[in-house]
């Protein structure tokens, strides 16, 4: 298997050439040259792997489609390393669970940090440390995180050979229990950075840091932000582990309602699809911040600035532009990469948008691809948050919450919905109380973490100064 990018750079790459890169060489995303097909026979082998070997076997089946330059052998260990029911809690993994009729709760929050990101960063930790090894290289990965980013990356990380984590954050800024759980860490490769400033300075310290290539190759400065292709890919599976829990024979169909900011998750369920699982729709629920739910109503798709990025209370969507939508869309286009270029290079840079109204690819894209999108705000999701304890007794959490609001407006007959649940509500703890008036469940583990020790370093929004740093705590100063 080969990967390209979306862009139209004439080089090809194999999986482990890409995966510790960022983008393509002219700024584009790494696709696959081709989705390989899940015909009936290869879904009810599928289906039958996930129901007698669980859920690292199916892992290990799918990835296998994708990455030719791992031995088999070894492609399988790292998967039952990662997706162990020790560190899930679950045998299944990404258990699916009914909340009524027609609409069911896949919960991807039950690794590490109680978040879906873990579901991909704990592969993309084995994969870095066994790449890193087979090279004799490190890596030090430097980022930005308002929240769940930051911890997954460093839940993943931690321990690991050959890698650091560098990780920024707004002082003061993230939740109590989030500082908690990164700051509590105490692992000699993880370093936390509290910058005193918003995340935006946070992702400035990233970029400057980035554009200084002398410096960067100097220190191997790497990233693992939701771009890279390893990430998504490991996403799709959870998609089939969904389908195979809510039907019973290939000839069902089933819809997934995504919380989408990044267009990560949603587009690793559009490569499910692509790839033959019998997907009905994927619906995009956003929150106030609707970059994606307006292209999907408009066509139109509209970078936000700064002052129209707004804070709210399901806050891993806030997002000005979604860094994944690239990928979409030059599928949308018909892998037309002379255009996605035009479009997210020359249109997106010049005006900070693209209409492609217009365009017949467009039109019929939500027949040939299955999409759908919503919104919700704040009052939707206190609202939604309250029905949901009332009538069944559960808490959700606000991400989650989103999703089931937009969800609902999607239900079809006979299709089941699956809404994908990307945190528990103990991270986003006070608005549960506004909703509910009483705290979110606390797992056990996570009892009295805010009381543990910290390990931050508190910094001026200062690039020299963060060089610094980063320069000292690498063995090639
Ligand atoms: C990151 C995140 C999302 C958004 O996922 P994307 O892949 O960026 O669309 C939704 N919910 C939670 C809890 C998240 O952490």
């Amino acid at each position: 298997m080969l990967y390209l990018s979306t862009r139209g750079h004439a080089e090809r790459k194999r999986f482990c050439e890409i995966l510790l890169e960022g983008l393509a060489p002219d700024g584009g995303l790494y696709l696959p040259e081709h989705y390989p097909q899940v015909d009936d026979a290869a879904l009810t082998r599928l289906r039958h792997t996930f129901n007698t070997q669980g859920y690292a076997a199916l892992a290990f089946e799918l990835l296998s489609l994708y990455i030719d330059d791992i031995p088999a052998a070894d492609l399988k260990a790292l998967c039952a390393k990662t997706y162990t029911q020790e560190v899930y809690g679950t045998e299944a993994i990404v258990p699916v669970r009914k909340l009524e009729d027609g609409l069911l709760v896949e919960a991807l929050s039950n690794g590490p940090t109680l978040a879906f990101k873990d579901m991909a960063m704990q592969l993309l930790g084995n994969l870095f440390e066994y790449e890193l090894a087979r090279r004799g290289e490190e890596l030090n990965i430097f980022g930005a995180t308002s929240g769940d980013t930051g911890s997954a990356a460093e839940y993943a990380m931690r321990g690991k050979k050959g890698v650091r984590v560098f990780m920024t954050s707004p002082h003061g800024r993230m939740s109590p229990f989030q500082q908690a759980q990164m700051f509590s860490l105490m692992d000699e490769n993880i370093h936390n950075i509290a910058i005193e400033g918003v995340f935006d300075d946070c992702q400035d310290l990233v970029k400057a840091v980035s554009n200084d290539l002398d410096f960067k190759t100097k220190y191997k400065i790497g990233t693992v932000n939701s771009i890279n292709w390893a990430r998504l890919l490991a996403q799709v599976v959870y998609y089939f582990a969904g389908y195979f829990q809510a039907t019973t024979a290939n000839s069902q169909k089933v819809s997934f309602t995504v919380p989408s900011g990044n267009f990560g998750n949603v587009c690793a369920g559009h490569v499910a699809r692509m790839m033959g699982l019998p997907v009905d729709t994927l619906v995009a629920a956003t929150n106030e911040n609707d970059v994606l739910d307006e292209f999907f109503r408009t066509g139109v798709y509209r970078v936000r600035g700064s002052a129209d990025t707004h804070e709210t209370s399901s806050p891993s969507m806030d997002i000005s532009k979604a860094s994944n939508f690239e990928r979409f869309v030059f599928d949308l286009l018909g892998r037309d990469a002379a255009l996605t270029k035009d479009l997210f290079g020359a249109q997106i840079s010049k005006n900070g948008k693209f209409d492609l109204s217009g365009n017949p690819h467009f039109a019929e894209a939500a027949a040939r691809y299955g999409f759908a999108s919503g919104k919700s705000t704040h009052a939707n999701r206190l609202a939604t948050i309250q029905d949901v304890h009332k009538r069944f007794g559960e808490m959700i959490d606000t991400h989650t919450a989103d999703g089931v609001k937009v969800a609902r407006e999607h239900l079809k007959a006979g299709v089941p919905m699956i809404v994908l649940e990307t945190a528990l509500p103990i991270k986003f703890a006070a608005t549960i109380v506004e909703a509910l008036g009483q705290e979110p469940h606390r797992p056990a583990k996570f009892e009295g973490i805010e009381a543990l020790p910290k390990r931050v370093q508190v910094m001026k929004a200062d690039v020299a100064q963060i060089k610094a740093y980063i320069a000292k705590h690498c063995d090639h100063a």
